[in-house]
């Protein structure tokens, strides 16, 4: 199952993209659908309500005068939270029961107006944007949709930003153009995208990414926080940190469009039990691996500076099953020198322009071997690290750097 954020600002065009995405067998979980259906004449929410609120806020027919209980909810804060307070978990659980109805290799799409709002999109493993310049929204609010223009940006100003929209997007869909082509988008978004990335969650499959060097993408790290605040969402108090780490986090390197992330952890036993949980954020397991040992380990952790042996070098890796955003999310155990390396190297080459000058020369120079496999070409750099692992460390200690 893969779940997906959808929202955009009012009068954006969500609906046309969740229609959509609802035609091509995606599970359409509309807030606003809920919201109202749980309180229809003879559910629990509406007895609720009526309890809570009295008979005046019915219609002569039963169901509920909107209006009405507006008036009475808006009007004083202890009523809006008593309000609140019935209808959210009620919507909460009718959103679980239909997520946990759907099949496994179900795609849900949880159409959110106030995704960004009320902080939920780290809770997606995908978060698609809808987006429309303000002036273009109003003249639809107004033409389609009855707004007065007074009270179309009323209720623009009251939602996020842009900014704080495209912080958070994985997709952006613009639609200045035609529904048509609103439409044309999300279909291909849908097929070359969302569906393949949900049958790659379903089979435990990696997303395959290109293996060639490119230049270094200034976007790298918006698209590395947005992964960050998905894994700390994931993985809550079970990572003691999680930090954008190699090639893609130095500026000015060329790499492989792959993010790494490490998730620190107390003990691999932590790793193990957040399989799942990265599972559902779209990150697949890949294996019980290690890291290559160098026989002058070192941490700025008394209990494991020069403690060898090879489990020291242990690890877990997911992958992303993005086909949009291939990552590698490595768990590696706070203060073991794989884990302290990861930190350290990447401040280094920050920190050094001679060092980052050769270590771009070192992988211009392995790419243009053509190695196959990414195995090879990580074995190809391999002889260069062990000269660095002691050249890093030094600046380590010149400089008292810490993690
Ligand atoms: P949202 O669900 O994001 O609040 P809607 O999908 O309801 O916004 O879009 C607002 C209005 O504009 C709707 O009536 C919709 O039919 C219309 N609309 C959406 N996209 C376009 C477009 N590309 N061109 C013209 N009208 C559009």
């Amino acid at each position: 199952m893969l779940r997906i954020g959808l929202s955009g600002g009012i009068g954006a065009g969500k609906s046309t993209v969740s229609a959509t995405f609802g035609e091509l067998g995606g599970i359409v979980v509309d807030g606003d659908v809920i919201a109202r259906e749980v309180v229809e004449p003879g559910t629990e929410g509406l007895a609720k309500l009526v309890d809570a609120f009295g008979k005046d806020i019915l219609q002569d027919d039963g169901t509920l005068n909107r209006p009405a209980l507006a008036a009475i909810a808006f009007s004083d804060e202890e009523k809006r939270k008593t309000l609140n307070g019935i209808v959210h978990p009620l919507v909460g659980r009718r959103r679980e029961e239909l997520i946990a109805a759907a099949a496994a290799d179900a795609v849900i799409v949880e159409d959110i107006p106030l995704l960004v709002e009320s902080g939920m999109a780290p809770m997606f493993p995908l978060v698609v944007i809808v987006h429309a310049e303000e002036d273009l929204r109003v003249q639809r609010l107004i033409e389609y949709r009855g707004f007065s223009e007074e009270d179309a940006r009323a209720r623009i100003a009251t939602q996020a930003t842009e900014e704080q929209r495209r912080a958070v997007a994985d997709v952006w869909l613009d639609n200045a153009g035609s529904p048509e082509e609103l439409v044309e988008k999300a279909r291909e978004l849908w097929h070359e995208r969302i569906l393949p990335f949900a049958h790659n969650v379903h089979d435990g499959r990696p997303a395959r990414p290109e293996p060639v060097l490119v230049p270094y993408d200034s976007t790298w790290p918006d698209q590395a926080r947005r992964a960050v605040a998905r894994l700390n969402t994931a993985c809550r108090h079970r990572a003691k940190r999680i930090d954008h780490i190699g090639s893609t986090a130095v500026p000015g390197m060329d790499a492989k469009d792959v993010i790494d992330i490490q998730v620190t952890v107390g003990s691999l036993e932590v790793a193990d039990e957040l399989r799942d949980a990265l599972t559902g954020a779209g990150y697949v397991h890949r294996q019980h691996t290690a890291d290559v040992g160098k026989s002058d380990a070192r941490s700025t952790v008394a209990e494991f500076d020069r403690t060898n042996g090879e489990h020291m070098w242990h690890k877990r890796l997911h992958c992303s099953a993005d086909p949009g955003r291939p990552t590698n999310v490595h768990l590696r155990v706070e203060g073991r020198p794989n884990q302290q390396f990861a930190l350290l190297f990447v401040d280094w080459l920050r920190a050094n322009p001679s060092a980052h000058s050769d270590y771009l020369a070192l992988k211009r120079r392995v790419a243009q071997q053509g190695h196959e496999s990414t195995d090879s070409y990580a074995e190809a750099k391999e002889p260069w690290f062990l000269d660095n692992y002691r050249r890093a460390w030094e600046w380590a200690d010149e400089t008292d750097w810490a993690p």
